[in-house]
């Protein structure tokens, strides 16, 4: 099996089988991201003990990327503390938005199959949903992030869903 066969299972196995995907008991924030040019939405709640992300719950809808990408995370950032997620996000970030040739493998486990998406700047908005629902829960944002309006996106993506 080659790398990108192995890539895509792992992607594939994380949409159809999404991890953390219920709903908090009692999440201490909740925030929301939506992609309309693909129709991707993801609801992310957190329930913090001290600084440590303790529970990690999501509820979303849309592509494969969106959701195994929400679902990666999600596993990625459980138990780690506010400073470490925020590390790992920018890790992602760094390899989707950026293509950084050489990601932090080390930091990304698992994320680090969706390395490809960088060369697919339709798709970006898609992986970084989630993401970016985390980055609004960590800043105590409510408002819905609208990834259409993000300007950090690489620019040719509009409307090519898959
Ligand atoms: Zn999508």
């Amino acid at each position: 099996m080659d790398l990108k066969t192995l890539y895509r299972e792992v992607i594939v196995d994380h949409y159809k089988k999404p991890r953390n995907s219920t709903p908090l008991e009692q999440p201490d924030v909740e925030s929301k991201c939506k992609n309309p040019s693909c129709g991707d939405r993801v609801t992310l709640q957190l329930r913090f003990t001290g600084d440590d992300l303790a529970e990690v719950g999501f509820i979303g809808v849309g592509c494969a990327i969106s959701q195994a990408s929400t679902s990666m995370m999600t596993q990625a950032i459980k138990g780690k503390s506010r400073e470490e997620a925020l590390r790992i996000m920018a890790a992602f970030r760094e390899m989707v938005v950026d293509g950084a040739e050489q990601p932090d493998a080390a930091t990304l486990g698992d994320l680090v199959t969706m390395q490809g998406i960088a060369k697919l700047p339709a798709r970006v908005k898609c992986a970084m949903c989630g993401w970016s629902a985390l980055e609004a829960a960590l800043d105590d944002q409510s408002e819905e992030v609208d990834m259409d309006q993000d300007t950090s996106m690489p620019a040719a993506k509009r409307g090519s869903g898959m």
